[in-house]
């Protein structure tokens, strides 16, 4: 197979010019990517949806053992319709010490360093595996990423550390809150609206169920933890969506409404819904069944994503604090696969190039002052896989 190269600047123009928005099939970038390290003789898998339109590719380099360094990237990015761009997001333009498109940030130049750094990996001899961990649907709700972890997990050598490549402009973050959002549906029953005793109102149970979250919401910020580093710095609630009833005039049968948490570490998910469901099932489902004895409130899990939690001495922070200088860490408002990677035992901190206020925007572009700082940081990292 024929061994390409590319520098940096290259990969990145080459990873940007696939419109890989979520919404979008992924596997044309996937497949260049594999065939670019199969190339080098790297091993790939894949893993990926039921249709096959979407795969994660999990690579290793170095010895096929446990331990080592996962650099993690998402491959999808966000899209950018309705956004004023002055040029195509998909063909990156450079300017003034700047890469303009859709993923420069967030976050294809982490993964391109990785990638065109890959023949470099190999011309030394690692005696720590440096593994690739490219996914798909990150931008909508860390979706992906939780098969080739769940293959990681069941039939691979267990690495010891994850680096997650999010913007961070190169600094050290080891933590963000985690998010839940759920559906609830009330069913109550229809009747006339002068006659309350012959129905049961969904719209009056569902309002009990949000004043609790509410109550809830004010809970969490009387107890907050101000030298936690978020902003806010406690645990939020949010109702987003409610749809209910039909007319005026007949009590609604139906009410469903969205709501989610974004919980600080530490913060138990499971006993927030805990209480919530004992406060539907005691005191909101009785008044409902009243008159509606078939009454029910069913709450469903929409999508969840874990918080990353810092680590005491965690491996992975102490490795970027070795290789970066750095002796701070920092936490952040946007969540990350981070989560999902600890769930499996394996310590994991964020560090990659570019700034998260750029991701997401029209114009989104990196320094490439940032690109040159990943490119350093990612030699060192092999160097360290190198040494005893
Ligand atoms: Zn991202």
């Amino acid at each position: 197979m024929a061994r390409d190269t590319f520098t940096t600047r290259e990969m990145i123009d080459r990873l940007i010019a696939f419109d890989t928005t979520s919404a979008l099939s992924n596997i044309a970038l996937i497949d260049f990517v594999d065939d670019y390290l199969q190339g080098y003789g790297v091993t790939t898998r894949r893993t990926g949806n039921e249709d096959g339109s979407k795969a994660n590719l999990f690579a290793t380099i170095g010895p096929d053992i446990e331990g080592g360094v996962v650099l993690s990237g998402h491959t999808d990015v966000v899209p950018v319709a309705g956004q004023d761009w002055v040029s195509d997001p998909f063909t990156v333009v450079e300017k003034d010490g700047r890469l303009y498109g859709r993923g420069t940030s967030d976050m294809k130049s982490f993964s391109a360093a990785a990638l065109a750094l890959v023949p470099s990996f190999l011309a030394r001899p690692l005696k720590k595996p440096i593994h690739l961990a490219l996914s798909y649907d990150e931008e909508v709700g860390c979706l992906g990423v939780r098969s080739l972890i769940a293959d990681l997990k069941a039939n691979l050598p267990r690495p010891a550390m994850v680096i997650i490549g999010e913007p961070t402009s190169m600094r050290i973050v080891n933590g963000h809150k985690g998010i839940a959002v759920y559906e609830t549906r009330v069913t109550g029953q229809a009747a006339h609206s002068s006659q309350p005793h012959r129905g049961g109102n969904a719209i009056f149970a569902a309002s009990m169920l949000i004043d609790f979250i509410r109550k809830m919401a004010e809970a969490k910020r009387a107890n907050a933890v101000p030298d936690s580093g978020y902003e806010p710095p406690y645990t939020t609630f949010n109702v987003g969506v409610i749809n209910g009833g039909t007319a005026q005039n007949i009590i609604a049968q139906d009410c469903n409404f969205f709501w989610e948490h974004r919980t600080l570490p530490g913060d138990d998910p499971a006993s927030i819904l805990a209480g919530y469901e004992t406060y539907a099932a005691e005191t909101v489902l009785p008044k409902l069944r009243e008159f509606a004895p078939d009454a029910q409130i069913v709450t469903a899990l929409h999508s969840s994503v874990p918080a990353l939690t810092p680590e005491d001495d965690g491996a992975a922070e102490q490795l970027v604090r070795l290789l970066t200088g750095l002796n701070a860490s920092e936490v952040v408002s946007f969540a990350t696969e981070g989560g999902l990677f600890q769930e499996i035992g394996i310590s994991t901190v964020m560090c990659g190039p570019g700034s998260i206020d750029q991701a997401h925007q029209p114009n989104e572009f990196i320094d490439i002052a940032q690109v040159e700082h990943c490119e350093a940081f990612l030699n060192k990292l092999a160097d360290w896989a190198a040494g005893d």
